[in-house]
């Protein structure tokens, strides 16, 4: 497989890299390095004919990592920047944090090159359609299932269901063919808010395991999408008090605590926290340096490098995107003694209440939303404790105690199979 440079997918593998330096000892390496690369690389070119009547040209992927454990999983990002390698550095994270969190899935991906915030809904409709058609042979619940992820929403799901639906000549689909729908199209309430909630549940955990607690706790959350600003609302009602948030558009902070309920109105109405006539506005890269206890970036991946890892004063940096921390950022966190919650755990509530979606969706049973917050708040709260447990016993950054755990049951999968010929 050839790979461009991707900077994402250089810090997948650097990770990747120094967890199985740990388990040389328990796995044959070339059980190991078989990780190190995704099992299909599939590209599409979507020719979707949008409103203007012109038929437009436009890549997707769908990357498969592993399927060891079951099928893969995750969700599809939309993104006029996205590329084959993000995809292959998403997919791979996908594995961890399915084994790491205990759902019977593998890692998987998608990437559509387009920007969402520029296509009309209906056009939006005509190429997830398109994707959905053209990759119809990979989404199955056995093989891929999609999800959302930055760019695509519930709305998206649902027309992934139907277009499948439609092709089946069936009502429905038998199983889950993607997660994260609408509720009435056998979506489950919670899912939503599960990523968000997630990423708060465990900074909790962090919080009183370093003593202290979550009361009164001042956090910054870069990203004020699904992720950041669900996470935001739920912070508050825990009773946490969001100093600083930012998005595309603007940064601000106020020391005394923003109003995360006019904030959220202002967004819901503008799209945007431009305007919101809140805090001070200070530049996105400052926002991330400006006083706080917890530092979730909940936008993109790379935003905590080597650069400004020295002046971030959180002690606790709550990852609710994927790959916001690179690896020599990593390293001079974990000497500063800042507390990292890696992604594939911080994170991992999403695909978490995905698979519960998928369980109600098989089965053809109905989970209520409290059934499905106690499991999930249950097991992110167990495997926050493993993953510390494993960091203090083992001696090891939380990412690295994180991403051992994960390989590991990854490779007990592979063994238990067995090889093919
Ligand atoms: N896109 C989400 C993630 O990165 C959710 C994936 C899923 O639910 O399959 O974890």
């Amino acid at each position: 497989m050839k790979y461009g440079n991707s900077t994402m997918l250089a810090s997948a593998r650097a990770n990747f890299d120094r967890a199985s330096v740990l388990l040389s000892d328990e796995f044959p390496s070339d059980l190991l390095q078989k990780l190190r690369h995704p099992k299909e690389r599939s590209e599409f070119r979507l020719a979707p004919q949008f409103s203007d009547g012109k038929i437009h040209s436009i890549d997707a992927f769908i990357v498969r990592h592993s399927d060891a454990i079951g099928p893969c999983k995750g969700g599809i990002r939309m993104s006029p920047m996205v590329t084959l390698d993000d995809v292959t550095a998403l997919a791979m994270e996908m594995t961890w944090k399915c084994a790491l969190i205990g759902v019977p899935f593998g890692g998987g991906k998608s990437g559509i090159v387009a920007d969402p915030l520029k296509l009309s809904p209906d056009d939006k409709q005509t190429l997830i359609r398109s994707f959905t058609r053209n990759a119809r042979g990979n989404i199955h619940p056995l093989i891929y299932v999609p999800a959302p992820d930055m760019g695509t929403n519930e709305r998206d799901m649902g027309h992934i269901k139907d277009t499948i639906s439609y092709s089946l000549g069936c009502a429905t689909t038998q199983g889950s063919y993607v997660t994260g729908k609408p509720i009435i199209m056998g979506g489950i309430p919670g899912r939503r808010e599960a990523t968000g909630r997630g990423v708060v549940l465990s900074t909790m955990e962090a919080l009183t395991t370093l003593g202290g607690g979550l009361k009164g706790a001042r956090i910054i959350i870069q990203g004020f999408g699904n992720v950041g600003a669900g996470a935001a609302e739920t912070f508050v009602e825990l009773g946490a008090k969001v100093v600083g948030v930012s998005d595309v558009d603007e940064a601000i902070y106020d020391a005394n605590g923003l109003n995360v309920a006019a904030l959220l109105a202002h967004v819901r109405k503008t799209n945007s926290l431009r305007g919101a006539g809140q805090g001070q506005v200070v530049s996105h890269d400052a926002l991330l340096e400006m006083p706080c206890d917890v530092l979730a970036p909940c936008a993109t991946a790379n935003q905590i490098t080597s650069k400004n890892a020295e002046r971030i004063q959180a002690k606790i940096i709550a990852e609710g995107a994927n790959g916001p921390t690179s690896p020599d950022a990593d390293v001079i966190l974990n000497q500063r003694g800042v507390y990292v919650i890696p992604d594939i755990l911080c994170n991992a509530g999403g695909v978490f209440v995905s698979y519960l979606e998928y369980t109600q969706e098989t089965q053809q049973e109905q989970m209520s939303r409290e059934e499905v917050l106690i499991r999930m708040d249950k097991r992110m709260k167990d495997k926050f404790k493993l993953v510390h447990d494993t960091a203090k016993s083992r001696k090891l950054p939380t990412r690295e105690a994180a991403m051992y755990l994960a390989l590991r049951n990854v490779c007990s999968a592979l063994i238990a199979r067995g090889a093919l010929p």
